[in-house]
């Protein structure tokens, strides 16, 4: 039996469907917290009272039965082919049904409409008369108040949004439009397994968004590739063909097949200079903003679909957790780090007040897009603190700025530019011997702190988290000190400077 992430997955790709069937089941981790129960929330918008209420392992002649009886059907199951889906909800209209689909984001988009076309072909193969159809979602507007409130919360709409979030797709027409008949996919989902699956190939959905979870295991002769191999080379569409051609290393790429990004001249610069490329005016002037004493500072936080305090909207973002060193010009360093594991923000800002030196320049990795948006939050939420947050985010400078504009590459990041990759040539011990080693583990650590009742279990998370988040403002204070060296350093020493 099949379900309709079974079919996502095959159409991604036959490879990803049969290595996600053949591996463990461990808890479904989602990266957006969604504490709630959504579905019980939107019944109350709907207005459901009496209704079927469908559970896993249903058999699939139960919800056909409970449409000759109930006004209303909340998660049932339905198959037909071999096709299992659960319908979030059907509201009896006359002789047919209307059926309202649950999407737990703001703006639902007819970008990906598979999970829509598979339900309504189950349903109509069934036999089910569908009249009209409905997405429920969540209103970017809504801010919450003491309690949610299930009508100001959903908005319940019959048009899909734009890129620009306006609602102009109708749901019916577009779903119609783009339905198939599964029948064929289904027979070719059965009849795949790992001995009649080919070679993998490479496309486009191995790397889009994000490299696939199973790349390595596909692709396993790209890890054995030395630092500076042209499949190294960012952003370039031609470094698979070069690479047929015997073009091997960074210092071999035809400059005809160049994109010519910065980042690319300085790879190839970096190759053919021993491992290390600088541009050394650009850094220095970078550098000249700089000023003591300085703070590294770095947040963790959790994204809430529904919001679970007062004044926040959905999908807003609580902040729990700061690290924060400050290395002052006779080269001492202090350390602090805020920890909370509820809604602690005012009681964050003022130690961010306090803790944060009044001037010199504040650094963060990924500044832009993490912490000075998490200032000017906190700015937004805490009006009596505002201008002090916001000269905070004013003072922000971002670490990856030399490593992003191609100012310096060492073929020993291998194309990446992340804080981890770089403190993994600077200081080996770094992130190793840590127990939680990403940003999104350390979320998932953090869910179990208002949930664990074992003393030990929350002294041993509380412990991993801090030392994570200091380890990244510790590893701020490591690259910033090797950009500072490799600035001062005369071009015949940087000549010498091997791969780290
Ligand atoms: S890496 Fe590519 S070929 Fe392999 S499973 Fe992922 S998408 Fe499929």
């Amino acid at each position: 039996m099949y379900h309709i992430s079974d079919c996502k997955k095959y159409t991604k790709c036959p490879h990803y469907f049969v290595n996600e069937t053949e591996a463990p089941k461990g808890a479904f981790q989602p990266y957006v917290r969604l504490d709630e129960e959504i579905t019980a929330i939107a019944a109350q918008k709907l207005g459901v009272q009496e209704c079927f209420l469908g559970q896993k392992g249903d058999a699939p002649t139960k919800a056909l039965e409970a449409l000759n009886t109930y006004e209303w059907l909340v998660k049932a199951r339905f198959e037909y082919k071999n096709l299992r889906i659960k319908v979030p909800f059907l509201h009896k209209n006359e002789d047919s049904w209307d059926i309202y689909f649950l999407f737990a984001g703001l703006y639902p988009h007819a970008d990906d409409l598979q999970f829509y076309c598979d339900t309504i072909w189950v349903l109509e193969n069934l036999g089910i008369q569908l009249e009209n159809y409905y997405v429920i979602h969540l209103n970017a507007q809504y801010v919450r108040g003491k309690e949610i409130d299930p009508d100001a919360l959903f908005i319940i709409s019959s048009y899909f949004y734009n890129h620009k979030n306006n609602p102009t797709l109708p749901v019916k027409e577009t779903i119609c439009e783009k339905m198939e008949d599964l029948t064929g996919l289904l027979k070719r989902m059965e009849e795949t397994n790992r001995y009649t699956l080919s070679q993998p190939v490479r496309t486009s959905k191995c790397t889009i968004r994000q490299k696939c979870k199973y790349y390595e295991q596909c692709f396993p002769e790209e890890m054995e590739e030395p630092a500076n191999s042209i499949l190294t080379l960012i952003s370039s569409q031609y470094k698979y063909a070069m690479k047929n051609e015997g073009r091997l290393y960074l210092r071999d790429t035809d400059i005809h097949h160049l994109e010519g990004f910065r980042q690319q001249y300085s790879q190839i610069m970096a190759d053919r200079q021993n491992g290390l490329f600088v541009d050394r005016m650009a850094l220095r002037s970078w550098l000249s903003d700089i000023h003591y004493p300085i703070a590294f500072l770095d947040f963790e936080w959790e994204r809430f679909a529904i919001p679970p305090y007062e004044g926040m909207h959905p999908y807003d973002v609580l902040p729990f957790e700061y690290s924060l060193h400050v290395l002052h010009e006779d080269g001492t360093i202090t350390q602090e780090v805020y920890l909370s594991i509820h809604d602690d923000r005012k009681d964050m800002a003022e130690h961010l007040i306090r803790d944060i030196p009044e001037d010199g320049t504040i650094i963060a990795y990924n500044a832009e897009g993490a912490e000075k948006l998490r200032l000017q939050e906190l700015a937004d939420t805490f009006p009596e603190y505002r201008a002090k947050l916001l000269n905070m985010r004013d003072r922000l400078e971002d670490l990856q700025i030399p490593f992003m504009t191609g100012t310096v590459y060492n073929t020993a990041m291998k194309g990446q530019w992340s804080l981890k990759c770089i403190m993994g040539f600077l200081d080996e011990k770094g992130y190793r011997d840590l127990d939680i080693r990403q940003g999104m583990e350390a979320v998932f650590q953090w869910r179990h702190l208002d949930h664990s009742e074992d003393d030990q279990d929350l002294e041993k998370i509380v412990r991993d988290l801090k030392e994570y988040c200091q380890m990244d403002s510790y590893a701020m204070i490591v690259v910033y000190q090797w950009l500072e060296k490799l600035a001062q350093m005369h071009p015949f020493e940087e000549e010498n400077q091997k791969i780290l």
